[in-house]
């Protein structure tokens, strides 16, 4: 193992912190947990956030960005992956700033039909119409070193970005490859076109094979690298949930979502 392999804290002129981890999996009886990754880039005169998660996050999204001394209003970036709900909600807390999304996802957003997908179809609508918006595309550097990819199949309009380093590149997949098990499967579990999403794979691992080195942080789990061609997570996990299953609200207990 090398201090290359490591998710990198500074890259092509920006500190990176991932505030939120996404979380690989849903619950049995409850449908999607809807825990996403939120990733922080601060540099080039910008405080950007790669995907800002749903209304579960918003009190811990806060606190991060205070622990590093960054109120919401500081946040000069929204850069939005796909339209879904746990990717795109929080977009709200920082409506002061540039809202990014690929113009022709927000527009298939708009023809959701109400109550159906995860879609959440009034922010998108008022996204739509709101004057920081920033309608990207494919192809597009969204900021300075960091470029918009197509990925679709997960929906129809989905972007995953690449930070281009000198050395590395960070390849922030969003939920064209959710975890290491899509990645490793080159299956989708939730996907609007099977085979959309086998060309996103293929795309998504040629970029990560590009450079050694090369961080991949996905949407619903851990970042990894990439050791001898099989992915390595980088961080540690943490999925603990705490639950009020005694008599009092001061006795509770803590599961960790992910001892199997
Ligand atoms: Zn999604």
């Amino acid at each position: 193992m090398t201090a290359s392999h490591e998710m990198p804290s500074i890259a092509s002129g920006y500190m990176i912190d991932i505030l939120v981890h996404g979380y690989p999996g849903r619950s049995v009886c409850h449908g999607s947990l809807g825990w996403s990754t939120i990733a922080l880039l601060r540099g080039h005169g910008r405080v950007a956030l790669i995907d800002v998660g749903a209304f579960g996050v918003r009190n811990i999204l806060i606190k991060k960005l205070q622990a590093l001394g960054l109120q919401p209003e500081d946040v000069t970036d929204v850069i939005l992956t796909h339209s879904h709900y746990d990717h795109a909600i929080n977009w709200t807390l920082f409506s002061h700033a540039n809202i990014s999304i690929n113009g022709d996802e927000l527009d298939w957003a708009l023809t959701a039909p109400w109550g159906r997908t995860p879609v959440p179809e009034l922010y998108m609508e008022a996204l739509a119409k709101w004057v920081t918006l920033q309608r990207i595309q494919p192809q597009q550097e969204v900021l300075p070193q960091l470029r918009a990819h197509a990925a679709p199949g997960h929906t129809p309009g989905h972007l995953i970005f690449v930070l281009e380093g000198q050395d590395r590149d960070i390849i922030f997949t969003g939920d064209a490859a959710k975890n290491r098990a899509e990645l490793l499967s080159l299956t989708a579990d939730m996907s609007l076109s099977v085979g959309d999403s086998a060309g996103t794979f293929d795309h998504i691992w040629s970029l990560w094979r590009h450079k050694p080195g090369n961080v991949l942080v996905p949407g619903h789990d851990l970042p990894m690298v990439l050791d001898a061609d099989m992915p390595r997570y980088v961080g540690e996990r943490d999925g603990t949930i705490t639950a009020w299953l005694g008599d009092t609200l001061e006795k509770t207990t803590e599961i960790n979502l992910y001892v199997t």
